[in-house]
């Protein structure tokens, strides 16, 4: 088969990738694929049934993503945080309660779930994706890359990596990559891959009409952080949160029998009356976690210097949140190296 040729060939089409691609199509730049492995595109981002189920929160100093979605012409809107919350530090401690008072630094959600920024980019970039396209292999071949898929070979003048660094070690490279580039992919925790979410939407919000927040903070105990989910517009009711990384080996339906009988101490026996009640553990999924699993420290220590460095004579670049030196991890930070990256590799090459 013969090989497609592109001038810039991205691979993951989560928030990085897209925003990279959406760089390049601003600029008048067409030549480019990205190729997704899953079958939807947002990587770390997805909402289901009004659920955010990966990223939700955006901080007040988050400009870049902001811009974008202004750009977008998307909404944010600011956390629910009135009424009775609850704190508890450590397994033993008593639960305090607190008022959350109007926050000077709000966190910040996307209108419509976090998705509503992949669907923009989605419609403006759809001729640009190839979806279900695994690459297994990426070689130097004198002024090109080859990028060997489960769906044939691609060829590129530049090739972006935004897969996570510690996922992105188990692609073969060709030639080998430098040891130092390899030891610091391998040690690079994939930001949220330990993480289980937990999502439930109910026909109202029960807990606002009772006065209390929808907020719990407890790390020992088997929710370690709940919030209200309800939508922007008040027409749609939820909580969402983390589950504690123990119930990992049960059962979901003992995990489900756990995580309610917990709520409903703090926020009484309606939390029993759910629409719909989702889990999901990301340290399963194949294009986050993969075989590799988690990396066994959770450092925060983001935009290494060998990410910012470029391999294969200036054709090979490593992007996504774990590579960025602004908000590495964040939302902010996949936005930022996917736009600055696009960006430096145009003047780049138009400088030539
Ligand atoms: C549970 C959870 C909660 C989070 N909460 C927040 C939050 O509240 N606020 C915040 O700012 N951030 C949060 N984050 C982090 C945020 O999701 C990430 O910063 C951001 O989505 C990363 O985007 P990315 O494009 O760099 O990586 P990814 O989204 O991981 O994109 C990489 C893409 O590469 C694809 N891929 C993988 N392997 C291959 C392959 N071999 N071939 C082709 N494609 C491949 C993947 O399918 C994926 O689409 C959270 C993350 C999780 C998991």
């Amino acid at each position: 088969m013969q090989r497609k040729k592109y001038k810039y060939i991205i691979i993951g089409g989560g928030l990085s990738g897209l925003t990279s691609g959406f760089e390049f199509n601003l600029s008048g730049e067409n030549s480019f694929k990205i190729l997704e492995a899953r079958d939807r595109l947002g990587g770390r981002i997805n909402t289901q049934n009004e659920v955010d189920l990966g990223a939700t929160w955006m901080h007040y100093n988050h400009s870049t993503i902001f811009n974008l979605l202004e750009h977008m012409k998307l909404g944010k809107f600011e956390q629910y945080n009135t009424g009775e919350s609850y704190y508890k530090a450590y397994m033993n401690a008593p639960t305090q309660i607190f008022q959350a008072s109007a926050d000077e630094f709000p966190s910040y959600r996307i209108k419509g779930g976090s998705s509503a920024l992949i669907e923009v980019l989605d419609e403006q970039l759809k001729d640009h994706v190839e979806l279900e396209t695994v690459v297994k292999k990426i070689a130097e071949h004198g002024n090109c890359v080859v990028v060997t898929t489960n769906k044939g070979e691609f060829e590129a003048e530049q090739v972006i990596v935004t897969v996570p660094p510690r996922l992105a070690s188990t692609i073969e490279f060709l030639p080998k990559l430098p040891t130092k580039l390899i030891d610091t992919m391998l040690s690079t925790h994939s930001w949220f891959s330990h993480a289980i979410k937990v999502g439930l939407t109910y026909n109202n919000a029960f807990w606002r009409e009772n006065d209390k927040s929808g907020m719990i903070i407890a790390s020992s105990e088997v929710i370690t952080e709940l919030y209200d989910h309800s939508n922007a517009e008040e027409g749609k009711f939820g909580l969402m949160g983390f589950a504690n990384e123990q119930i990992r080996p049960l059962k979901l339906v003992e995990q489900k029998e756990k995580i309610l009988s917990y709520l409903e101490q703090f926020l009484g026996s309606e939390v029993y009356d759910y629409v719909d009640f989702q889990l999901k553990d990301w340290s399963k999924e194949e294009f986050t976690t993969g075989d590799i699993g988690i990396h066994a420290q959770r450092s925060t220590v983001y935009g290494n210097l060998v990410f910012q460095k470029s391999y294969y004579n200036g054709k090979l670049h490593f992007s996504g949140t774990e590579t960025s030196t602004i908000q590495g991890g964040y939302l902010e930070g996949a936005v930022y190296r996917g736009v600055s990256l696009a960006q430096e590799l145009m003047n780049t090459t138009s400088n030539r």
